[in-house]
Parts: structure tokens; sequence; C-alpha cells
């Protein structure tokens, strides 16, 4: 049920998003992607995924590199940690979720690429405005991060 490596692979998709998980095998819509694992934090991470309000799951071997569409192939069950097919996934698809799904407030809001039909355009937690002055912020937040 956890990732195997013959399954998923992490890999760089560009330069602009970044790192992207690719499936190696087809799902089927509704079918069962993958458990969840990784460490429990308490803080807002740029891969982490939120669990509840003040509780997230950090993984940098997997769901941490799920890229961003607003036409997501997986959704996730963050109650019971399990990633689920909502479209049929081909070989060498990339895992697509919506981070609103999961977000209340994102690492870093950003516009969105994706090319679907229904795309939002500016990418947001669930519970956040679109941040005017907030890249300052941000920069505070990641400088911290850096030196801990
Ligand atoms: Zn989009």
């Amino acid at each position: 049920m956890f990732p195997r490596k013959q399954d998923f692979e992490v890999v760089v998709k560009d330069e602009v998003v970044g790192l992207g998980v690719i499936s190696r095998r087809a799902f089927a819509k509704g079918e069962l992607v993958a458990a969840l694992s990784g460490e429990i934090i308490h803080d807002l991470r740029q891969h982490s995924l939120q669990i509840e309000p003040d509780v997230h799951l950090y993984d940098v071997y997997f769901s941490g590199y799920f890229l961003h569409s607003c036409s997501p192939n997986v959704e996730l069950d963050m109650k019971n940690l399990l990633v689920y097919a909502v479209r049929d996934i081909q070989p060498d698809d990339y895992l697509f979720m919506d981070y609103a799904q999961t977000e209340d407030i994102l690492f870093k809001q950003f516009p969105c690429s994706c090319g679907s039909e229904n795309c939002r355009g500016w990418i947001t937690g669930r519970k956040e405005q679109v941040a005017g002055g907030a890249s300052g912020l941000m920069e505070d937040i990641h400088k911290e991060e850096i030196h801990g």
C-alpha cells in the first residue's frame, strides 16, 4: 500500500514547478494509489500536507512532491492518509492534486498554468485570501527556514 520504488518516481518536471511525482503504472478512477507516510509536524512547510489545522504531514519522498492542478487526477484522504485516483491515470502521468483540497493556507501562493478549463489562475489555500503584501512576509518565513 505504501508507494513502491518501481511504481513511482520523483523527477524534475521543469524549472518552473520543480519536482513532481510520476506514476509508472496505470490506475483506474477510484482506485487506491498509495498510502501516505512521513513526519508529523506542527508548522507549515513548503512540501507539507495538512492533516488538520496545525498538524501537517511532511514527506519529501513522495506526497510532498505532488504537483498542483485545478483538475487533479488524485485526491487525498488526510484522515486515513490515503491517495485515490479521481481520473484514470496512465503510466508516466504525473500525479496532480488540488492543493486547496488539503491546505487551509499555502506555504506560498502561486500562479497556476495547469491549462485546465476551470483553472483558478492564482492558487491559494482554501481558507485564505489572495495575498497582496504577503511577499515580504513569505521572504521572512523563508529566511527562518534556512537559518533555523
Ligand atoms: Zn490551474
